[in-house]
């Protein structure tokens, strides 16, 4: 396995870090005060083409490889979740389509998604139906040329703003019942955008439920390779990018405690010079680099657009459990000052909370791993 950068991969990664660092970073407190959308950002990113990293070149997007998408969530993650977030699903709610879609749906909405134009966003759960996803019961009947979508969504990231909703139906025609997915548009009739959660993190990104009622929806939206086990699969991309965000935010909490170790006195010398924080370091800095491989694994070795549903599940928890403890560790290095809003670790540590339970909970993703090691449970 080759983790070395090619020399584009570096000038992406320089360029995202430049970004992150120079724009997103002074702006990332105000969005998160005032639960704000970065609109400034989403377009300037817009302009930048990081919304068609993944997007093949014929769709107006850069062609670019999972391991590029991770590189740069990655740096933007460092910076502001809320903005990074629509990076993360801008990619990959178009790389379902790419993956998943007809040759209509790729046409239609790829272009649009990789110009900023249209933000899409993916609704699983429901109110009965989080972990347990097959439990979803949002129905689309089959009647003539259309569906006749009913059922209610909850949690759905960014679906204040969206334009573009994918969403995990149980598809009824005659006799049959299957889920699969099926592409909404917003203003579709019969589709309401339901109140928005108020959120401990990521607060840029606003979360709603949404309401389907007698939503009429053409039978053509259906994805043509999007039943409900490939949209299952399609989370191992999700995963992989989850992960690459949360490393990333953990990865600015070790930089700021880093410095902050050098600057603060106590006893007559630097908190540097304590062993017992040193070595608090140290263990910090063996998570971040644990965690950081195993995206890459993942990553690198995805086929067929997708990493596989092991790596992706084993880089998650691995790297959601060690972002929450390197940034709990980094307030902890703080003291007060890291409780404090007038420092960036109490955002970092409300903002890297919410990975270990969105695109599949850590627990769940051991069910995943231990199903591969062990088979089904009997
Ligand atoms: C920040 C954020 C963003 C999100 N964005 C979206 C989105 O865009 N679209 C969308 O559809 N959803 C989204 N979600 C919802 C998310 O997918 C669910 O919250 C998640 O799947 C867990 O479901 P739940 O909240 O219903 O918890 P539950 O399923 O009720 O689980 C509660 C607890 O029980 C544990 N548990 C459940 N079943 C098992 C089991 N079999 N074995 C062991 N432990 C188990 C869980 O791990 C958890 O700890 C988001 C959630 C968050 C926090």
């Amino acid at each position: 396995m080759n983790f070395r950068l090619t020399g584009e991969q570096e000038l992406l990664r320089n360029e995202a870090q430049k970004l992150a660092r120079e724009v997103f970073k002074d702006r990332a407190a105000r969005w998160d005060q005032k639960a704000e959308v970065p609109w400034d950002n989403i377009k300037l990113l817009a302009e930048q083409g990081y919304f068609g990293l993944l997007i093949p070149a014929e769709y107006g997007g850069s062609g670019g490889s999972i391991m590029d998408l991770a590189l740069v969530l990655e740096q933007f993650g460092w910076a502001c979740v809320s903005t990074t977030m629509y990076v993360f699903s801008s990619n990959v709610h178009a790389n379902r389509i790419a993956q998943l879609g007809s040759n209509e749906h790729k046409a239609k909405y790829l272009p649009e998604i990789a110009a900023g134009r249209v933000l899409p966003c993916h609704a699983m759960s429901e109110p009965q139906a989080g972990s347990d996803a097959n439990r979803i019961r949002t129905s689309a009947v089959l009647d003539g040329g259309h569906y006749v979508v009913n059922g209610n969504k909850c949690w759905i990231s960014r679906g204040a703003v969206a334009h573009l909703f994918l969403v995990d139906v149980v598809f009824k025609e005659r006799e049959k019942s299957e889920k699969g997915l099926l592409i909404i548009e917003r203003g579709t009739p019969g589709l309401e955008i339901g109140k928005i959660e108020p959120l401990m993190g990521h607060r840029g990104s606003p979360s709603t439920e949404l309401l389907f009622r007698d939503c009429r929806v053409a039978v053509a939206n259906r994805m043509t390779h999007g039943d409900f086990q490939s949209s299952l699969m399609s989370m191992s991309l999700s995963r992989c990018c989850n992960a690459a965000i949360a490393l990333g935010v953990a990865q600015r909490a070790y930089d700021e405690a880093v410095e902050y170790l050098q600057q603060r006195e106590a006893f007559g010398k630097r908190l540097a010079d304590f062993q017992g924080l040193r070595w608090m370091i140290a263990d910090m800095a063996v998570k971040l680099d644990a965690a950081r491989l195993l995206i890459y694994r993942a990553a690198v070795n995805a086929t067929a657009g997708f990493p596989s549903e092991t790596e992706a599940a084993i880089a998650k928890t691995f790297a959601n459990e060690a972002a929450l403890s390197v940034v709990s560790d980094a307030m902890q290095l703080f003291g007060a000052n890291g409780y404090s809003c007038a420092y960036p670790i109490e955002r970092l540590y409300r903002d890297v909370r919410g990975f270990a339970i969105a695109g599949g909970t850590t627990q769940i993703q051991r069910n995943l791993i231990a199903r591969r090691v062990l088979g089904r449970r009997r």
